[in-house]
């Protein structure tokens, strides 16, 4: 009988628990509140990135950022953007204006040190039938790759995208950013059906979501 008494409390703790647990979690609103997050839109001014017709690599990065920002903040995140408007980051004069502007980029966020940073561009190849949104890391930061692999696979399950997580040690800014980040490549402007789609809102919105669902899933596996 004893036994019994016992197996029965312990039985109604575990069930108070779990529900507890389960309220917890669901009435959370602010899962990344505290977490800070760097999104980096690629190029912006005088350098408009990947150009097809009037469709320019450096507006598709913006807009993808600004829906980003607003789903982040909403989820209690401190958030940054490296450019939130139509400008690059190289200094006035610099002779070499592209690498003024990556170090700018990697000085900004080095010195933030954020838990996460995200920059967002547009691939272009020289074949139009590569598709689909990648994602690239540095080995420099011990998280990185596991970090490319969750925005990867959400892209997959989200936009169908057929591409793999890539690794690579060639790409300055990604190698001398400390913090853990990666590369988004939010889609090929040089394929039609992506361009087109890439310009547009519910699309732009489709991608945010996307990024914002690997972040909650990094955030609640503790990998950032
Ligand atoms: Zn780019």
């Amino acid at each position: 009988m004893k036994q019994f008494i016992l197996i029965c409390i312990i039985g109604i703790t575990m069930l108070i628990l779990a529900i507890a647990i389960a309220v917890n979690a669901s009435s959370n609103p602010f899962p990344l509140l505290g977490k800070m997050i760097i999104i980096d839109p690629g190029h912006g001014g005088k350098d408009p990135g990947a150009v097809v017709g009037d469709i320019k690599e450096k507006d598709i990065n913006l807009a993808v950022s600004l829906i980003l920002e607003e789903k982040l903040l909403n989820l209690g995140a401190i958030v940054y953007l490296t450019r939130s408007k139509d400008y690059d980051l190289a200094t006035p004069g610099a002779h070499h204006r592209k690498r003024s502007d990556i170090l700018s980029r990697v000085r900004v966020i080095n010195n933030a040190n954020p838990d996460l940073y995200l920059s967002i561009h547009v691939n272009a190849y020289n074949s139009n039938r590569w598709y689909g949104a990648n994602v690239y890391f540095d080995d420099v930061n011990p998280k990185n790759e596991l970090i490319a692999k969750t925005f990867q696979e959400g892209f997959k399950k989200d936009l169908k995208s057929p591409r793999s997580a890539m690794r690579v040690s060639h790409l300055l800014m990604q190698r001398l950013i400390k913090p853990p980040g990666v590369l988004i490549e939010v889609g090929f402007i040089s394929n039609p059906h992506e361009r087109n789609q890439m310009t547009k809102k519910s699309y732009q919105t489709k991608l945010a979501n996307s990024i914002t669902n690997s972040i909650l899933r990094l955030n609640q596996e503790k990998s950032i």
